[in-house]
This record gives structure tokens, C-alpha cells and sequence, in this order.
């Protein structure tokens, strides 16, 4: 069963390439969280930039949604609001996609995925490459078996092309 965590706005800063140490803040579950979600991105080889993690069990914190990512402040903010692992798993591929891939890379996935925009919000949600990328980064990071499907096959060779890593969840 998962247990809503019911806390106040919480701020804990993670040192760059480094799981941080327990915040005064967090409680052991968040830290957990913190902790179980960075190390999915280190087990590959996946370095992530300086963040900013914020919980709160109020969605109006993550503009309606499970999580969100904001590259505007410095460092970058994830707030998350959801309590499945999968949505900070989310948030942290999004943080990677940007700090690691450039503008051309970005054009070479738009061409390749027929993609009209990285992230115009005019364009719905599964029609921007940034919403892309970070759901094949999150899709391969915290699935634990895929499918011989062709659906996976592509999100496998998707999550290889943008890492330029072997995929943990490649069947052969
Ligand atoms: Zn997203």
C-alpha cells in the first residue's frame, strides 16, 4: 500500500553527481524516495545536474500534476506531489535530458520521432520532444521487464539513442 506523505513544502539541495546526505527536512521515506530515484540514474551511468527537490502533498505546488520540473530557477526544481516512484523518476529524466543533450541532438530526436517541438505548450503533451525524452529515460529507469513488444523495442532503442548507453531493459 503506498502512504501519502503529508508534509509542508520541504527544500533539500543535492550536490552535483552525489546522493546528498539526509536533509534536517525530509523524513526517512522522502530521503528514501530521494535516494531509491538517483541511484536508477547512476546504476547506468546517467549523471544528473545540481537540483532542487521539493514535496508537498498539494498539487496546486506541482501546477495540477503529479510532478514538475523547472529549469528556470537555479539549480533546477522538482517539485514532487504524486506519490508513485515513477513520477520522480520522471521529473529526474527531464532533469537529465536537459542538462545533457544539446540543441542538436534535440533536432536529431525531433527528426527521428517526427516531433513537431521540443517543448512548444501549444503542441499537446505527447507531441514535444522534451515530454518525449524524458518519458523513454523514465520508462527504461523504472520498468523492470519489458515486453518483446514493438511499442518497447522502439522505447529501447529511443532511450539508446538519447543516452548513447545500452538500455537495462534491452532482451538481447
Ligand atoms: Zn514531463
Amino acid at each position: 500500500m503506498l502512504v501519502r506523505i503529508a508534509t509542508a513544502l520541504i527544500v533539500i539541495l543535492i550536490p552535483q553527481s552525489q546522493i546528498s546526505p539526509p536533509g534536517p527536512d525530509y523524513s526517512a521515506a522522502q530521503q528514501a524516495r530521494i535516494n531509491a530515484a538517483i541511484a536508477t540514474f547512476t546504476a547506468q551511468g546517467l549523471e544528473l545536474p545540481k537540483l532542487e527537490i521539493r514535496f508537498s502533498d498539494d498539487e496546486s505546488n506541482c501546477r495540477g500534476r503529479g510532478g514538475l520540473f523547472e529549469p528556470k530557477y537555479s539549480p533546477w526544481r522538482i517539485s514532487i506531489c504524486a506519490v508513485e516512484d515513477y513520477v520522480m523518476v520522471h521529473e529526474l529524466a527531464h532533469a537529465w535530458v536537459e542538462s545533457n543533450l544539446h540543441h542538436q541532438e534535440k533536432t536529431a530526436y525531433l527528426s527521428r520521432k517526427g516531433l513537431p517541438s521540443w517543448n512548444d505548450p501549444s503542441h499537446s503533451w505527447n507531441e514535444r520532444g522534451g515530454e518525449h525524452a524524458a518519458f523513454i529515460v523514465q520508462t527504461n529507469l523504472s520498468t523492470q521487464t519489458a515486453r518483446n513488444s514493438r511499442a518497447w523495442r522502439s522505447r529501447v532503442a529511443d532511450y539508446e539513442f538519447l543516452t548513447s548507453k545500452r538500455s537495462p531493459l534491452r532482451l538481447t
